[in-house]
């Protein structure tokens, strides 16, 4: 039999190995930002067009390369930063695989322009699909250029694969913040399509923070600093009242590197137990600083996971640091061992006045006045029972703490109204404020403010009434959404928000769908969004935390299609208006909600595929008491 066995041609490999290396353009611009760091540049520019698909360019002044260093540095496996295998367990370099250029080269147009210092003229070199076409000397300033043209030009299934421009560019904006926010020391900038981006001159970590981040960041940061053998750590953390819904502004750093940890995370997360508002996730900018030795990066090439030696006592650091910041601005008790969780001052407690306890006195009481002593258990007739009433107060705003089952309560008495016995799906049909309104006495009752409870003809329905309007909410938006008809409440006074480069492209994207529910924008710019017209279904103090809600469910993914997009809106919508547990709802509302849930296509369950009502049948109950 004849050999069958020859060793790929090395453009098919450096395609192979691309795979692995260069996803989208935003790895692209991840690889040379890193490139550009190891060359010791002290300002960088990174110029994008249709989000890396056509143009990614970056410029350097760091130290160019030779005319020779310039050809190889396409080859594969071929690299300046290690020579041994020992070198690897003391990494001082982003880089170390020599794997990128080349990667890059096999798949992209590349023209490089680089010039050491000292020499008088540089080295212009153009690659396509790892052939080179063009190598010559050019007169180029020191530093070098490298610019990323029609990336995948020769994979159309890959150039396929790559999302709208604006998850593209959200991709690489990220990876700009992440090397931008690991080095304050070099002058960033970055453009996009002739616009700039970001303009950031070299500073120190808040001011960077602060460049990307906007002119508020300032005033919502904390430091942390902390020195052990082990670990320096490093940073801000955003005080607790600034927390978003979104997981954008959570940055590791570990010896410059952004890493993604799920379980520092975790730490940071314990750090600010009990002080995060609901759902809010906690925001940070740390960075760790650990002995190379007692790390491991050697993972996959666009991974940003990592091993520590000792993550266990990184854990308790991280979080034992956070906790004492957080406590040294008095955001937070500083006691740091084991406390019971139900000392704690709950968050929202914290905003409410100082109450002093009046002590009253009766002034009139004689203890010696002959009064025939009050048998056992009866109440001696000058003994006025204290004024108990009130105490609830105490305890507003506490219901989410609440331990599940730890109390029952029951709004209303117990009625014996059966709105469904007369039939269900007539009377859901029904207008609903006629059904309402028609029934003097309530068929519903509201059960730990978080579930609405009736009678139906086989038993009982318990309904979770933040579940069930927001299937209500849900079908309203996309009956709106589709028909195109939804009104709009204009503004006296535009409302202008600020959001980040990347939430603003975000939402840019999702404009039409938003404009079609009901929403007019003005002017989107810089970090600024002005909004001159609201849906009629909401108040314009819910249009933050209904455009928070969006970013956050759109974290990882803007839909493409027309279709998705507009029920991801509705979703998200649904979710942010949709009545919260914990919420009081009177006879009328809670009626409406019951009649509106039963008139919907699918009652059964929430937009997220969750039940929005249980039935207890008499059977059931029956089965109960045996
Ligand atoms: P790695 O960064 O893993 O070494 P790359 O393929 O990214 O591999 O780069 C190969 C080599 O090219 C680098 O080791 C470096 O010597 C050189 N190089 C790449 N980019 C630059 C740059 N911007 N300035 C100077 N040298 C560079
Ligand atoms: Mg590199």
């Amino acid at each position: 039999m004849a050999d069958i066995i020859k060793l790929l041609p090395d453009h098919v490999a450096n395609q192979i190995a691309a795979g692995e290396v260069v996803q989208r353009p935003a790895s692209v611009v991840k690889e040379l930002l890193e490139n550009a760091i190891d060359a010791g540049a002290s300002s960088i520019k990174l110029i994008v067009k249709d989000a890396g698909k056509t143009l990614i360019q970056i410029i350097d002044d760091g130290k160019g390369m030779s005319d020779t260093d310039a050809r190889m540095s396409f080859e594969r496996h071929a690299t300046s930063k290690i020579t041994t295998a020992d070198d690897l367990f003391n990494l001082n370099t982003k880089g170390f695989r020599g794997e990128a250029l080349a990667s890059i080269a096999a798949v992209a147009h590349v023209a490089l322009k680089t010039r050491p210092e000292g020499a008088e003229v540089g080295t212009h070199i153009e690659i396509e699909g790892s052939k080179i076409i063009t190598q010559e000397v050019c007169a180029t300033p020191k530093g070098t250029s490298l610019a990323v043209k029609n990336l995948f030009f020769n994979i159309p299934a890959r150039r396929n694969f790559l999302k709208s421009n604006s998850v593209e560019l959200r991709h690489v904006i990220d990876e700009f913040q992440r090397v931008a926010l690991a080095h304050p020391d070099i002058a960033f900038a970055m453009y996009h399509n002739e616009g700039e981006l970001f303009q950031l001159p070299k500073g120190n970590l808040k001011q960077r923070i602060v460049g990307i981040f906007g002119g508020k960041t300032n005033e919502k940061l904390v430091p942390v600093q902390e020195e052990t053998d082990i670990l320096t750590i490093n940073g801000f953390v955003v005080k607790p009242e600034f927390s978003k819904k979104t997981r954008g502004e959570q940055f590791f750093f570990v010896n410059d590197r952004f890493i993604k940890s799920a379980y520092l995370n975790h730490a940071v997360t314990a750090a600010f137990d009990g002080l995060l508002p609901d759902r809010a996730r906690a925001s940070y900018f740390l960075y760790l600083k650990v002995d190379p030795a007692t790390i491991d990066i050697n993972i996959h090439p666009t991974k940003t996971e990592i091993k520590f030696d000792d993550e266990h006592a990184l854990y308790a650091m991280l979080r034992s640091t956070i906790k004492h910041s957080l406590g040294q601005f008095s955001i937070a008790p500083v006691l740091d061992f084991n406390r019971d969780s139900e000392l704690d001052t709950p968050y929202d407690y914290k905003n409410k006045g100082v109450v002093t306890p009046k002590i009253e006195v009766d002034r009139t009481f004689n203890p010696f006045e002959s009064v025939p002593a009050p048998k056992r258990g009866a109440q001696r007739p000058d003994y006025e029972k204290p004024d108990v009433t009130g105490w609830e107060k105490m305890y507003e705003g506490m219901e989410s703490q609440a331990t599940a089952g730890s109390t029952i309560t029951f709004e209303k008495e117990v009625s014996t109204g059966n709105m469904f016995e007369s039939g269900l799906n007539t009377k859901a049909a029904a207008p609903i404020t006629a059904a309402a309104s028609s029934q003097d006495e309530s068929s519903t009752y509201q059960l730990n403010k978080k579930y609405i409870v009736s009678t139906i003809k086989s038993g009982m329905v318990i309904i979770d009434q933040h579940k069930a309007h927001q299937r209500v909410l849900y079908e309203e938006f996309l009956r709106n959404i589709t028909v195109k008809e939804s009104v709009s409440q204009q503004l006296l006074f535009p409302l202008t928000l600020t959001y980040s480069t990347t939430e603003l492209a975000l939402i840019e994207e999702l404009k039409e769908g938003l404009e079609n529910t009901g929403f007019i924008f003005g002017l989107i710019s810089g970090d600024i969004l002005e909004i001159n017209g609201i849906p009629t279904s909401i108040t314009e103090s819910q249009v933050p935390v209904v455009i928070d809600q969006l970013l956050s469910d759109l974290e990882n993914e803007v839909p493409d299609s027309g279709f998705s997009q507009t029920d991801t809106l509705a979703k998200s919508m649904a979710k942010s208006l949709a009545v919260k547990g914990g919420e009081t709802l009177d006879s009328l509302s809670r009626e409406h909600l019951v009649n509106s849930l039963f008139a919907c296509k699918e009652p059964s369950i929430s937009p997220t595929n969750k039940k929005t009502f249980i039935t207890i049948t008499g059977d059931d109950l029956d089965r109960k008491f045996k």
